[in-house]
């Protein structure tokens, strides 16, 4: 399978290539050149198997030209060894669990299918190690380094600021050990993020060592989250519930509801999705006035969805040929303020028992407000209530409890690397590697 770019103003890139950049020469974002229908016989039967097994048709949907049958077989379940529960909340209305991956968080599949990718080709190659730099604000550089953990052939450098990661995100990310070192800036995300970019330009850094990025924007990273769908899909099914399916998933760089939009390219009878926001409703504003006009972000109490500029609004956009129409006939919206999330996670709580996060909150409510008769509704929770523990416990005066993987990796040793904002001390600290 050939990729290529959003921005059309750059060579065509084969999968690996478009695994180890990332991004394109022109900056655009890698798409693949075909999209497979699956077969009428795989939706017929697809309530009757496993996570892994309907997960593999897809990937081979996608990957099974350039990676062989049996390795493709084994990342993928590598990469799933968990479940994604479908759950009723309320009527008509049911919850996509994605956070039972190993931190919890739904881009831990991207993340370790990524991981086992790059894994793939070194091998091939025989090459040298690879070093994977990510700055993180918190979430990605837990899913991130859990994913390439113990992955040989690859080591993984997250840069983080001091003091301005939770503990529990700091945990998953500093207890780890191996082929993971954890960076401690003393400066702000932005500083962190300038530390890898520059180390990315720098010339004599990269002949010293191989260098590559674990973006959100990667394809091995975003399209595997379309499993989640089928998934989802099969077990509405199995309950008898899967006619007028409508999917909707709270978005901040929209890359969860771009797979799940591919998958109804490859014949996924999902009848329309709904993309949630919080205060960043710049995906929202687009659906009524037919203009994209990003903004700085605004800090929400969904914070994972704080992005004024949502980097795969280009894949959505070039998936339906630019044409507003047809994207808003598939594809509603919806905006929430933080009051409407604090009043929803409650609302839900008492009439339900079921305990929202603050992204998961926006989601149910546009099921609530926007769920038409005959329909059934699936939202995506994309994180666990314990990881906004604070938050949620002082909307419903409750006590969320932390699950034990999350507990784990708080009793764990924290060990980082203290860093300057100052390239060149970090530099020099990767020469010395
Ligand atoms: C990353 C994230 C989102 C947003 O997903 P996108 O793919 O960026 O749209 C939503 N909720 C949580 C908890 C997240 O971590």
């Amino acid at each position: 399978m050939k990729y290529y770019s959003t921005n059309k103003n750059a060579p065509l890139a084969d999968l690996h290539k478009a695994v180890v950049k990332g991004l394109a020469e022109d900056r655009g974002l890698y798409m693949p050149e075909q999209i497979k229908m699956l077969p009428k016989s795989f939706f017929d039967n697809i309530q009757d198997m496993s996570f892994q097994e309907l997960s593999y048709v897809v990937a081979d949907a996608f990957f099974g030209e350039d990676v062989e049958a049996e390795a493709l077989k084994q990342i993928v379940y590598d990469t799933l060894a968990f479940e994604t529960p479908v759950v009723q909340v309320d009527g008509r209305i049911y919850a996509l669990e994605l956070f039972h991956g190993p931190t919890l968080a739904f881009k831990d599949v991207g993340a370790r299918f990524m991981a086992r990718l790059l894994q793939y080709f070194i091998r091939q190659e025989g090459k040298e190690q690879v070093n994977v730099l990510v700055a993180t604000s918190g979430d990605t550089g837990s899913a991130v380094a859990n994913g390439f953990l113990g992955v040989d052939g690859i080591h993984v450098y997250v840069l983080y600021p001091k003091g301005k990661v939770s503990k529990i995100q700091e945990s998953q990310f500093t207890t780890l050990g191996k082929n993971i070192t954890a960076i401690e800036v003393d400066g702000v995300f932005d500083d962190c993020q300038a530390l890898v970019k520059n180390a990315f330009m720098d010339e004599e850094l990269n002949k010293h060592m191989k260098l590559t990025s674990a973006n959100s924007i990667n394809v091995a990273r975003f399209l595997p989250q379309a499993f989640y769908y089928f998934n989802a899909y099969a077990q509405m099914k199995k309950m008898g519930k899967a006619d007028n399916l409508v999917m909707c998933v709270p978005s901040g760089n929209f890359g969860n509801i771009t797979a799940a939009l591919f998958g109804h390219q490859m014949g996924l009878p999902i009848k329309r999705f709904i993309a949630a926001n919080n205060a960043n409703d710049i995906f929202y504003q687009y659906l009524q006035t037919g203009i994209y006009d990003p903004k700085p972000s605004k800090q929400t109490l969904a914070n994972a969805m704080d992005v004024g500029d949502p980097s795969n609004f280009a894949r959505i956009y070039d998936l339906y040929g630019g044409s507003h129409e047809k994207v808003t006939s598939l594809i509603s919206g919806a905006t929430y303020s933080d009051e409407q999330i604090r009043e929803t996670v409650l609302a839900c709580y008492k009439q339900t028992g079921y305990i929202l996060d603050p992204h998961g909150s926006c989601g149910y409510r546009a099921l609530q407000e926007g769920l038409k008769d005959g329909e059934y509704g699936v939202f995506c929770e994309t994180a666990h209530p314990a990881k906004f523990k604070e938050t949620v416990d002082s909307i419903t005066k409750g006590d969320v409890e932390i699950p034990e993987r999350l507990a784990a990796f708080m009793r764990g040793k924290k060990e980082s690397v203290p860093m300057s904002k100052e390239f060149n001390d970090f530099k020099a600290f990767l020469m010395s590697r």
